[in-house]
């Protein structure tokens, strides 16, 4: 090899004995590095076909021989098919620059197992000039597996990593849109809102505040398949309504919300809403029903740096225009904000009021439309406000239905009217029996047969008078069910208002009320209208027919009275026979145990005013 000829002949004459024994130390220790490093070694004269292999360099190929001289072909048959074209042309490169040899290439065994060299040789001038090669060639097998497997883990780990990227962008979006409309949701919008305040970018911005009129209805008739068709058509059909660069989101059930920026003033405003609104309320075709609903629609619009306050007043708008009948569109004003706020704050004192027993009833008789006599009184709500004095239901009640407080004032006054009806007794005064209102809100209440049950109401004692319109919305069975036990309860059923544009007779059927109250409309023309004589004799007539009771309300004169007992009337009620009257005047009319006067309508007109 080469460090025997090229190595001796560069140490000087002078000190060749002792540097004989440090050679021979040097070669040693070298051999023992390359042996321990398991490096093959070898040596290729250009020209020659034999290359010099040590033995590492035959047990690095497998060749299980170890003759010093190998042919190129024992090499070149060695290196993998794949590989050995590229392995050849880059020694041949090397002897054309006459420079270092480099390369990594495959080998095969002899039995089959395949092998990672990495192969870095020398040029020189060997004996002669011959162009030589000495050369080390090593295994790293392992080495190239090892990195074969990083890579792998490195690219499990990045397809891990877009993956984990994929569904976070899945989860976001998710979070961000309501799964079955796929517009944005609630958070999105109001993210969207605070955005607005924070850019520079729209200088008008404004909300429209959808909600469906009928919504609850159809889910509830025709099914959720049906109310989420309704929904995805809505989302559609608003989205076609708008431009790419407004914004609708579903921000609650059927609550929709649109977000327009510089839209171009109040006019575009209010026929962009209005072409919703007719959009909305086309028939939408779901299998064999055609459902149709209608909506509301509040706008408010502004600043958009104040954006942030337009949802609350685009949600006044909405209240406003499902006050005012639904199925139209109403605009935010200031004054409609001071308005709502009264409303909230007398609801707030309603609901004090309720507590502190400020809602009290007030009575007014009901007489036997031949003989005069008092058989009944109907409990009238009234409000002692602290404040403001004595209010008529005319001022609180729509607040009260507003705000479902209602049944909370039908059960006060139910209540009242039984603590003053024992305080009557107790003084020796056999009370009528008493009416009270009982609105729809109260009758549906699930506990109110139970509530009634704790009050040991004494038999026939009071009676429940219902609006007409109840029964025509709920006829179900459940409603008639519950009628059924507060008439057991001895608790007398009347309907009231009877006439008042929604007459049913078959609710009447359907009701067996002990009596029916003929609406004050009605009995006030029939003094003067011959057509509206003949209406009320003929519900009294068929009231008869079925066994019911007939009272007259808004009995305001004498001729009334006279024409309605005549006409068949049982009972009358109204100012010309007394007006409603606290407890205490009550009480003190039935202890005097007199007749009713009759007063002159005149007399009567400014008794009242
Ligand atoms: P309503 O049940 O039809 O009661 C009769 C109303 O007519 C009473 O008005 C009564 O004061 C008035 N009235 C009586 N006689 C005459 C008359 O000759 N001429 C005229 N023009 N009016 C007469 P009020 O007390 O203001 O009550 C109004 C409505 O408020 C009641 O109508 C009833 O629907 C409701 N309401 C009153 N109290 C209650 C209650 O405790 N619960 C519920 N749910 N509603 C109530
Ligand atoms: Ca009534
Ligand atoms: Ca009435």
């Amino acid at each position: 090899m080469c460090f025997r000829g090229g190595a001796a002949s560069s140490v000087p004459k002078t000190r060749k004995r002792r540097s004989e024994q440090e050679f021979q130390d040097l070669l040693r220790r070298l051999e023992l590095a390359v042996e321990a490093s398991q490096i093959g070694v070898w040596e290729h004269s250009i020209g020659d076909d034999k290359i010099l292999w040590d033995d590492q360099m035959h047990r690095l190929y497998a060749t299980g021989r170890r003759d010093r001289m190998v042919s190129a072909e024992t090499w070149t048959m060695s290196i993998h098919p794949d590989d050995r074209a590229q392995a050849e042309a880059e020694f041949d490169e090397a002897i054309a620059a006459r420079s270092l040899y480099n390369s990594q290439f495959r080998i095969v065994w002899p039995n089959g197992e395949i092998r990672h060299m990495r192969s870095r040789a020398h040029f020189y001038e060997g004996p002669g000039g011959v162009p030589s090669f000495i050369g080390a060639e090593w295994d790293i097998t392992a080495d190239v597996l090892l990195n074969r497997e990083l890579a792998e883990q490195k690219s499990v780990a990045e397809a891990r990593a877009v993956a984990l990227e994929e569904s976070n962008a899945r989860i976001e979006y998710a979070a961000d849109h309501d799964y079955l409309t796929g517009l944005p949701n609630r958070r999105y919008f109001d993210r969207r809102l605070a955005e607005l305040g924070d850019e520079d970018g729209a200088n008008t911005a404004a909300i429209l505040h959808i909600d469906l009129d009928r919504f609850k209805q159809i889910n509830d008739k025709s099914g959720h398949a049906a109310g989420d068709a309704m929904l995805r058509n809505t989302a559609a059909r608003i989205s076609d309504a708008i431009s790419e660069a407004d914004m609708v989101a579903r921000i609650g059930g059927d609550e929709f919300v649109v977000l327009l920026l510089d839209f171009g003033g109040v006019e575009a405003l209010r026929t962009i809403a209005g072409d919703i609104l007719e959009r909305l309320s086309a028939d939408i075709h779901f299998g064999p029903e055609t459902l149709q609903s209608g909506a509301s629609i509040g706008v408010a619009w502004g600043r958009a740096a104040d954006a942030g306050n337009l949802l609350a007043e685009s949600d006044l708008a909405l209240y406003q225009a499902k006050k005012l009948g639904r199925n139209r569109v109403e605009f935010f004003t200031l004054k409609l904000q001071s308005d709502l706020q009264g409303e909230r704050q007398l609801a707030e004192e309603l609901k004090l009021a309720l507590s502190r027993q400020e809602i009290v009833p007030y009575y007014q008789i009901q007489v036997d439309a031949r003989t005069r006599q008092i058989f009944g009184l109907e409990a009238l709500a009234r409000w002692h406000h602290p404040e403001r004095g004595l209010l008529l239901p005319g001022v609180f009640m729509k607040i009260a239905d507003e705000y479902g407080l209602t049944a909370d004032v039908d059960a006060a006054i139910l209540n009242q009217a039984l603590r003053d009806r024992r305080e009557w007794e107790r003084h020796g005064i056999v009370p009528p029996r008493i009416a009270v209102n009982i609105s729809g809100s109260r009758l549906n209440d699930p506990q109110l047969i139970e509530g009634l049950a704790r009050l040991n109401i004494p038999p026939h004692a009071i009676v429940f008078e219902l609006v007409e319109t109840i029964f025509l919305d709920d006829t179900d069975e459940s409603l008639l069910l519950d009628i059924d036990r507060i008439k057991k309860m001895g608790i007398d059923i009347e309907i009231d208002d009877f006439g008042s544009g929604h007459a049913s007779l078959i609710g009447l059927v359907k009701l067996k009320p002990k009596r029916l109250k003929i609406d004050r409309q009605l009995v006030t023309a029939i003094t003067v209208s011959d057509e509206q004589r003949r209406l009320v004799a003929s519900i009294v007539e068929i009231a008869r027919a079925l066994n019911v009771e007939v009272i007259a309300e808004g009995v305001e004169t004498e001729e009334h009275a006279r024409l309605l007992a005549r006409i068949g009337c049982d009972g009358l009620q109204g100012y010309a026979l007394g007006y409603p009257s606290s407890a205490a005047q009550t009480k003190a009319l039935l202890s005097s145990d007199r007749r009713p006067v009759v007063r002159e309508s005149a007399e009567l007109q400014s008794a009242h005013n």
